[in-house]
């Protein structure tokens, strides 16, 4: 029933514009990613039968990149997906308002699994993760429910370039890597971020992509103390003007060539080169009430007639190490004797650690682009292109980015089944 009711709401997505010319059609999905292949079982579903739907995959397997998400438990989706988290929020409340079903209070992208069989389970800030922990029993009901509904997967088929057609109900031409040319009646482009550029016909505005969702570089001459070290915080991103462009709460992981953890994961999509990270070690203490609270410390251990110096006044409240680079951003020399003029300046480097951005850490680890085909060009119903009917652009091909927490395959699985559901559409209610 919940499927019906998903599939209903999607057949309100795609107003038909092409002339029925006869034959069996052919949907082309080139990327057998998560958005590609949630786009096949939608398209071959819906068809049941009436129309050729064919995955084309440079890999020579589908869904590699979904058995890499989540330290390969796949965070699939999340309990709680508000479409203000996404990089062109407007135009993803659009898109996932048309899948939403007014009906239903489940997300569509949840009975959709839900229908192919899949079980997961919540954990923290509504990240939801399959029951069997393993990103592959997701790739799993995808490739079994492609089978059943008759999606063909063609691997080690890299598309090289796309020719849309040059009259109304004409054929795409997909020509790939080994010279070889296919047709199709509608293409599904699911690239990811890395190659759609290569692929998007001319007229459709598309930038640059650059990798984001990662570790950041920053300058050394601290970091490189603290290698491996977790503290846990506040931090905000800063540009040259002082201004706080983001804020982030969580775990933040040093390395000797910057910082890492969700928090900067999350940063790095806005940071770039000569921003600054602003660490607040004592999150829990308001930043008015920060000195009150170090004056308050510093009379306890008086009262005890201990001498204090300032590494032993911060010893149980941070890492030895930690507290030396607190130390050395006051200014202040460690083993001399915590004075009442200290607190100032240990107040300021405790709140608002700083630490200067030199740009994307280590590449190889950043789970998405930033960038792709401008969302302007598309339409949210339908993922359709507005200047070429028949072609649709899903997933991190487009120019849509989330933070950490199940967001980005959210986003792929969604985009997907809107843009199966459509490309069906346009054939079906014409023959
Ligand atoms: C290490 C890592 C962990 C991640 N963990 C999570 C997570 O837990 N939760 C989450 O929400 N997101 C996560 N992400 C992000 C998520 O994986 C992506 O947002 C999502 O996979 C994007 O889906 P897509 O289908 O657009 O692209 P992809 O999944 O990247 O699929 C694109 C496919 O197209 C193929 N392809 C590319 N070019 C061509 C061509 N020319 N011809 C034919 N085929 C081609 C590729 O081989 C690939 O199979 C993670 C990313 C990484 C890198």
């Amino acid at each position: 029933m919940r499927g019906a009711q998903v599939r209903n709401a999607f057949r309100t997505c795609a107003p038909p514009r092409l002339p029925y010319n006869g034959g069996m059609k052919k949907l082309a999905i080139i990327g057998g990613g998560a958005a590609g292949l949630a786009a096949a079982v939608s398209a071959a579903r819906d068809a049941a039968g009436g129309m050729d739907v064919v995955v084309y995959e440079a890999d020579e397997r589908v869904g590699r990149s979904i058995l890499a998400t989540g330290n390969g438990r796949c965070n699939f989706s999340n309990a709680r997906v508000d479409a203000g988290v996404y990089r062109n929020a407007e135009f993803v409340a659009a898109a996932l308002g048309v899948l939403a079903d007014a009906d239903t209070s489940v997300d569509p992208v949840h009975a959709f699994f839900a229908d192919l069989g899949l079980v997961w389970r919540e954990e923290g800030e509504g990240r939801l993760y399959p029951l069997a922990n393993k990103a592959s029993s997701v790739l799993d009901v995808l490739r079994s429910a492609m089978a059943d509904f008759g999606a063909v997967e063609a691997c080690e088929r890299r598309a090289v370039r796309l020719d849309v057609p040059e009259r109304p109900g004409g054929r795409f031409h997909i020509r790939f890597a080994d010279g070889a040319v296919e047709h199709a009646d509608a293409v599904v482009l699911a690239t990811g971020g890395r190659t759609a550029r290569e692929l998007l016909p001319a007229g459709i505005p598309v930038s640059a992509t650059r990798p984001v969702l990662g570790p950041l570089r920053t300058a050394t001459d601290v970091v490189k103390h603290l290698n491996n070290i977790r503290v846990r915080g506040a931090v905000s991103l800063a540009g040259p003007d002082g201004r706080v462009k983001a804020h982030e709460a969580g775990e933040v992981l040093f390395r000797d060539y910057g910082v890492s953890g969700i928090a900067v994961f999350n940063l790095s999509r806005f940071a770039e080169a000569g921003d600054r990270l602003l660490i607040d070690l004592l999150p829990q203490v308001p930043e008015d009430g920060c000195a009150g609270f170090l004056h308050a410390r510093r009379k306890r251990f008086a009262a005890d007639g201990r001498p204090l110096s300032r590494e032993a006044f911060l010893r149980g409240m941070l890492l030895p190490a930690v507290a030396r680079a607190v130390l050395r951003e006051a200014g202040l020399a460690p083993e001399a004797p915590l004075a009442k003029r200290d607190v100032a300046p240990l107040a300021a480097a405790l709140k608002a650690f700083p630490l200067e951005v030199r740009g994307i850490g280590d590449e190889r680890q950043c789970q998405v682009r930033r960038g792709g085909a401008d969302v302007a060009a598309f339409d949210p119903r339908t993922l359709e292109a507005c200047a070429v009917p028949g072609l649709y652009v899903v997933g991190e091909a487009l120019d849509v980015d989330a933070p950490c927490g199940g967001y980005n395959l959210h986003w792929a699985w969604a985009s997907g089944i809107q843009a199966g559901c459509a490309a069906t559409a346009r054939f079906h209610e014409r023959s």
